[in-house]
């Protein structure tokens, strides 16, 4: 299969002109990649890739994670199998041997494939590695990327790279941050538990979780969606001796909004909305929330050392005799450990890449003002970054700092901007890894018209004499 998916790439190889794009140096003699990708994940993979079959070959893909352990599905993804519709698309970059559907059905056979309901996790893992393999990627591993700089003289950013002990610096004209679902900000600890619950008493599911150790314990869990029912079921299962969840909610979600949202329109289309519009999209899908997967649902309610408390939010977090204790509408209630299960917040303040950069970037705060009343309830879209056509950043104040365009923003907080696009889970890939990819080649064709047009005057490629 892995022949047959090299010969449809070579099928589908057109135009051939490959490095259409004039090479640059800094003005130190530096190289200078036409692409700098920041996360190896499946978003920064895909868009690489993507890139290569339009010819932009001068990229680097940095991740900090070591090889095979990017992204969360062999870390803190604990669910048994993907919410996902197994059809989905978006990695294998319409090249037919490439989809998941592919490789597994050479994994497994065809008959696996049809009664598979959704991918397991781990399989969606090993097949995103088999592609890095096939598709031989410039991935630089254990390499953080810090904070990124803009050089007027050398018109490129200066991205700062640390790796075991040394630093380098790569030059780069465009560049894509594809940080994760959390890669606008960072994962969510409410402030009272941060304030006044030592660590040692608390983690995040983001966190790497030795779940033996709550066998016998009275564990606390905040949240309800998907993520938070995993972890409450893994405690359950390691025999922990109570768990509770706390969830906001009155009730659950009972609807997978995503999949409401898998149609074409919706897909590719969302970015065309107005902005009220996008607004009102989104707000409505907060409101709705996020269903869990109904076997977890299902699984939770038969365990006896599990329950769930609804209309609970954490009111305060604090340490009483010695144990962790939430107060939340209803009880006052201390346990042996508190799991944190809220997801992520968008703050670009938070995230080191942009330290530099972040004053310059529009967020919809910004640009937009909500709707009467619905400031409230949504302050936190309103941190969320005003992205443009491609998901790329906007200057916060229009002509003071053009280049910030150049950023394309492929993490879970182009949400509100973009859709279900790129970075924020598999069902919108198809089409955001298309929007980002035509808005890039479009800023490297247009930005060097000039040299284009001198090489069509130049061009002497002679058919014959006259
Ligand atoms: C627990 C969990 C379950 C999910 N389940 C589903 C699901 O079932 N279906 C679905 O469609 N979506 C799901 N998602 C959402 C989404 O599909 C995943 O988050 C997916 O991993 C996003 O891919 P990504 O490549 O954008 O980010 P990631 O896979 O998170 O990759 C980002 C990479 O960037 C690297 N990185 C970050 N900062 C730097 C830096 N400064 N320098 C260098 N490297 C950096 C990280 O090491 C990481 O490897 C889930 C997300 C989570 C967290």
């Amino acid at each position: 299969m892995e022949k047959r998916a090299l010969e449809e790439i070579e099928l589908l190889n057109y135009p051939s002109k490959t490095h259409w794009i004039p090479e640059r140096k800094t003005s130190l003699g530096e190289h200078i990649f036409d692409v700098a990708i920041v996360g190896a994940g499946q978003t920064g993979i895909t868009l690489a890739f993507s890139l290569q079959r339009e010819k932009v070959n001068n990229i680097i893909i940095f991740d900090e994670k070591e090889a095979g352990m990017e992204g969360p599905w062999l870390t803190h993804a604990r669910m048994d199998k993907l919410l996902t519709p197994k059809a989905s698309l978006g990695p294998d970059c319409d090249i037919p041997s490439l989809t998941a559907r592919a490789w597994y059905q050479a994994k497994y056979g065809k008959e696996a494939w049809e009664l598979l309901e959704f991918i397991p996790r781990v399989d969606w893992a090993e097949y995103l590695q088999w592609l890095k393999k096939v598709l031989h990627l410039p991935i630089v591993n254990e390499t953080k990327v810090g904070a990124i700089r803009w050089c007027e003289k050398d018109n490129c950013f200066i991205l700062p790279t640390h790796s075991k002990g040394i630093s380098q610096n790569v030059y780069a004209r465009k560049i894509i941050l594809a940080t994760g679902i959390e890669g606008s900000g960072e994962w969510k600890i409410p402030l009272q538990v941060k304030k006044n619950i030592p660590k040692e008493y608390y983690i995040h599911t983001s966190e790497n979780i030795n779940f033996e150790k709550f066998s016998g314990k009275k564990i606390a869990i905040l949240g309800g969606g998907p993520n938070a029912f995993d972890n409450a079921l893994l405690c359950s299962e390691h025999n922990a001796q109570e768990v509770h969840m706390f969830i906001r909610r009155a009730k659950l979600p009972n609807r997978h909004v995503f999949l409401w949202g898998a149609f074409v329109g919706f897909l590719k289309h969302y970015p065309d909305l107005s902005d009220a519009n996008k607004w009102q999209f989104m707000t409505k899908l907060n409101e709705i929330g996020i269903a869990p997967a109904k076997s977890s649902v299902v699984k939770a309610r038969t365990r006896k050392n599990l329950q769930i408390h609804f209309d609970s939010p954490w009111l305060d977090a604090k340490m009483i005799n010695g144990k962790p204790t939430v107060v939340t509408p209803h009880t006052t209630e201390s346990f042996d450990a508190l799991i944190i299960a809220t997801g992520w917040s968008i703050d670009l303040n938070l995230r080191e890449e942009l330290k530099e950069l972040v004053d310059k970037i529009a967020l919809w705060g910004d640009k937009f003002t909500p709707p009467q009343g619905q400031q409230q309830n949504n302050h936190v879209l309103l941190r969320a970054p005003y992205l443009g056509k491609g998901s790329t950043f906007m200057e916060k104040i229009p002509g003071h700092a053009p280049y910030i365009s150049y950023i394309f923003n492929a993490t879970g907080g182009d949400l509100l901007s973009s859709g279900f696009s790129a970075g924020n889970g598999i069902i919108g890939m198809k089409y955001g890894v298309k929007a980002i990819i035509y808005e890039l080649t479009r800023q490297l064709f247009v930005e060097d018209r000039d040299y284009f047009f001198e090489s069509l005057g130049s061009y002497n490629d002679i058919l014959f004499e006259n």
